[in-house]
């Protein structure tokens, strides 16, 4: 059975003292809760060994936004993935549209991040989704099935299993444009669709597949009520203890 999974984004936001009172109060908030579902929060580089300090990793698992396309070495400024596996964190967001856009990352560099990722026991959250003149020009089914295939498809049946994805249009991405619910289902239902092609049926339902892109506490219920929608990757709502509540007790 796939997992339904509330995952934060944090970016670039918040001070080390900022960041682990914001972690604190979303631990504190879910020990009262009884979530229906998992809850991560992806926070920057400097902030995960404080916050793993400062939280229960069994009510509220912690991630990286990013890690090295290379194992270690001269390459400065950079933080491997053993890096990030050696604060405690479980997890790592690769192939944000951010990272891509900004930074130049490739279908190759990602794979590299992937399988490093992996190689250390970090479980990767894996980012896909079209921009605004693809969706518009239809082409936006070829984008993500290209994005899938030429990051994650050469992943054996079990390293594939590790794998979280998120379709996150990069046109709803802190815009305040959400993808309605339908729009959202017809991808989830294809990149299911492609799972299954590559991997089988069983592989393909145990994967959890999150939207991501101006999700909220107003939307998050219609969005999570989809079949093929396990839940959100949350940007600007995962930075008020308050909103990202809102979305993980939408489930
Ligand atoms: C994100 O960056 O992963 C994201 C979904 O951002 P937002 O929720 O702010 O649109």
């Amino acid at each position: 059975m796939r997992k339904n999974i509330v995952a934060g984004n944090w970016k670039m936001n918040t001070t080390v003292p900022e960041g682990v009172k914001l972690a604190y109060d979303v631990n504190c908030a879910l020990k009262n809760a009884q979530p229906k579902c998992d809850v991560i929060i992806a926070v920057p580089f400097t902030h995960l060994v404080p916050v793993k300090m400062h939280i229960d990793t069994n009510i509220l698992g912690l991630g990286a936004e990013n890690c090295a396309d290379h194992t270690k070495g001269a390459f400065t400024g950079e933080v491997s993935a053993a890096m990030v596996a050696s604060t405690g964190a479980s997890y790592v967001i690769l192939g944000h549209s951010e990272r891509r856009q900004y930074y130049g990352e490739t279908a190759a560099t990602l794979k590299e991040k992937v399988g490093l990722a992996l190689e250390n026991g970090l479980k990767p959250i894996f980012c896909v989704g079209e921009v605004l003149a693809q969706r518009e020009d239809g082409s936006y089914f070829d984008v993500i099935k290209a994005q899938l295939t030429d990051s994650l498809f050469d992943l054996s049946a079990e390293d594939f299993g590790k794998i979280i994805l998120a379709y996150e249009p990069v046109w709803a991405i802190g815009t305040g444009k959400t993808a309605s619910a339908d729009q959202a289902e017809e991808i989830h239902a294809f990149i299911r669709k492609l799972v299954t092609e590559k991997y089988g049926k069983q592989v393909a339902e145990d994967t959890t597949i999150l939207y991501g892109g101006s999700c909220k506490p107003s939307n998050a219920k219609e969005l999570f009520a989809k079949p093929d929608v396990d839940g959100g990757l949350i940007g600007g709502a995962a930075l008020k203890a308050d909103d990202f509540m809102g979305i993980v007790n939408a489930f």
